[in-house]
C-alpha cells in the first residue's frame, strides 16, 4: 500500500494528503473522513500511477483509527485495482502484493508515530524542491534507475520453503554458543549434567562453519523475519528476480545514511524518534521506508557517495520552510523496499547450492551426538584401562 505516488497531471511524487489538496479537497474533516466526491475518486484512477511500476487503478484509503482508543492506526495512502478488482502491479513490483502487506504488520507500522516520520520526510522533500537542491525530474530519475537496475540484475528464485526453514534450523544450532563453549573433546562428557544436545549442535556447527560464513552479515533465518522471504518464494517461485547482492553496497549506505539522519530529524529537544535508538538492520522495513526513501534519493544524487548525501541531508534540513507543502513526497519511491527479504532469500540460495548433505539438521546433529558420545565411551574405557 503504497504511501506516496505519482501523479501524471501535477507531475509529482504525492502522497494522498498533497493529492487531495492539490485538487482542490481543502478540510481537515474532508481528510479524516475521506468524504471525498465521485469525480475526484474516479480522477484518482487514471492520474494516479504506481511509484515503482506505474500501475494505473488507484484507489483512495482513509486513515484508520483505533475503535477503543481513537488513535490512528493506519495512515491514509493508495491502493491500486483494475476495474474488475484485480492486481494491476507489474509481477516484479515491490507494491505487488499490497493486500497481503497488510494485516497486524500494516496496523502497527502505521501508528501515529510513523505518520509523523512521514510528515517530517515530507517536509524535508518540500524544503529540498524549494530551496532548488532536488527535483522532481530527479526523484523520477531514481525510480527509473531502480527499475533498470532491477530488470539488468537477476536471478532465477529457485529457493524452496523447505530450503529457507533448513537455514533458520542450521542457524538455531548456534543460538546457544556462550562464552563457556569449546570445541568437544571426550573428556567434556564426564561432566556432570553435561548437555549432549547443545553440544551436538555446536559440534554441527563447527563441522558446517563455510554454510555459516555464506549468511552474510545481519542476515537472519528466524520465524519473524522469514514471513516477509516466505511470502515473496510464493509469489515469484520459479521467475527471474533482483539479485540483491548487486545492491549490497548502496542497501548499506542507505541504511548508514538514514540511521544518521533519524538522530536529526526532529528538533533538538524533543525525545529522539524510536528509529535513532536502534540499529538500522533491527528496524522494521514499514518502518523505515520513509527516511530509506529520502536516503536513497540523496545517495542517489551524490554518486552514492555517503559523505557528500549525509552533507545534502544538512542542506536540506537546514534550508528554509518550504512556502508550500504541496511540492511532493518520495515515501513510496523506497528502492530498498523489500530489499532485507531478498537478503534472506539469497543467503538461503548460496547455503543451499554449498550443502553437501541435505537431510534435515536435526537427524545430522542426532548423528552427530551419537558419535560424540561412542567417542566419549571409547576415551572412559581406556582411562579405565589406564588406572
Ligand atoms: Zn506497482
Amino acid at each position: 500500500m503504497p504511501i506516496t505516488a505519482y501523479s501524471k497531471e501535477a507531475q509529482r511524487e504525492l502522497d494522498l494528503e498533497q493529492w487531495l489538496q492539490l485538487n482542490g479537497l481543502q478540510t481537515a474533516e474532508a481528510f479524516k473522513q475521506l468524504d471525498v466526491p465521485d469525480w475526484l475518486r474516479a480522477k484518482a484512477g487514471t492520474d494516479v500511477e504506481c511509484s515503482a511500476c506505474g500501475a494505473l487503478g488507484a484507489t483512495l484509503v482513509r486513515s484508520a483509527r483505533s475503535k477503543g482508543s481513537g488513535r490512528a492506526v493506519a495512515q491514509g495512502h493508495f491502493r491500486f485495482r483494475t476495474a474488475e478488482g484485480g492486481n494491476p502491479h507489474h509481477p516484479l513490483c515491490d507494491f505487488h502484493d499490497e493486500q497481503n502487506v497488510r494485516g497486524a504488520d500494516y496496523l502497527t507500522s502505521f501508528a501515529s508515530d510513523k505518520s509523523a516520520l512521514t510528515r517530517a520526510i515530507r517536509d524535508l522533500v518540500c524544503r529540498g524542491i524549494s530551496a532548488g537542491i532536488f527535483s522532481q525530474a530527479e526523484m523520477r530519475a531514481m525510480r527509473l534507475w531502480f527499475l533498470e537496475e532491477k530488470a539488468a540484475r537477476t536471478i532465477l528464485l529457485d529457493v524452496t520453503p523447505e530450503q529457507l526453514q533448513w537455514c533458520s534450523d542450521m542457524q538455531a544450532t548456534r543460538a546457544i554458543r556462550n562464552a563457556g563453549s569449546l570445541s568437544f573433546i571426550p573428556e567434556h562428557g564426564s561432566l556432570p549434567g553435561f548437555d549432549w544436545e547443545a553440544a551436538a549442535k555446536l559440534e554441527w556447527a563447527r563441522r558446517n562453519e563455510p554454510l555459516f560464513s555464506e549468511i552474510g552479515p545481519h542476515v537472519y533465518f528466524q520465524r519473524q523475519s522469514l514471513e516477509r522471504p516466505l511470502r515473496l518464494l510464493d509469489q515469484h517461485a520459479g521467475q527471474q528476480v533482483l539479485d540483491p547482492s548487486a545492491l549490497r553496497e548502496k542497501y548499506d549506505a542507505a541504511l548508514h545514511l538514514a540511521s544518521f539522519a533519524a538522530h536529526h530529524l526532529f528538533e533538538p529537544g524533543t525525545k529522539p524518534h524510536a528509529l535513532a535508538r536502534e540499529h538500522p538492520y533491527y528496524w522494521k522495513p514499514a518502518a523505515a521506508h520513509p527516511l530509506l526513501a529520502l536516503s536513497a534519493l540523496l545517495l542517489f544524487l551524490s554518486a552514492w557517495d555517503l559523505q557528500r548525501a549525509s552533507a545534502l541531508f544538512c542542506r536540506v534540513k537546514t534550508a528554509p520552510p518550504a512556502p508550500d507543502d504541496l511540492l511532493g513526497n518520495l515515501v513510496g519511491l523506497n528502492p530498498f523496499h523489500d530489499y532485507q527479504a531478498w537478503l534472506v532469500i539469497n543467503a538461503a540460495r548460496r547455503i543451499a547450492s554449498k550443502r553437501t548433505d541435505t537431510r534435515p539438521v536435526a537427524e545430522q546433529v542426532t548423528e552427530v551426538k551419537a558419535e560424540m558420545q561412542a567417542q566419549h565411551r571409547i576415551w572412559a574405557g581406556s582411562s579405565e584401562r589406564d588406572l
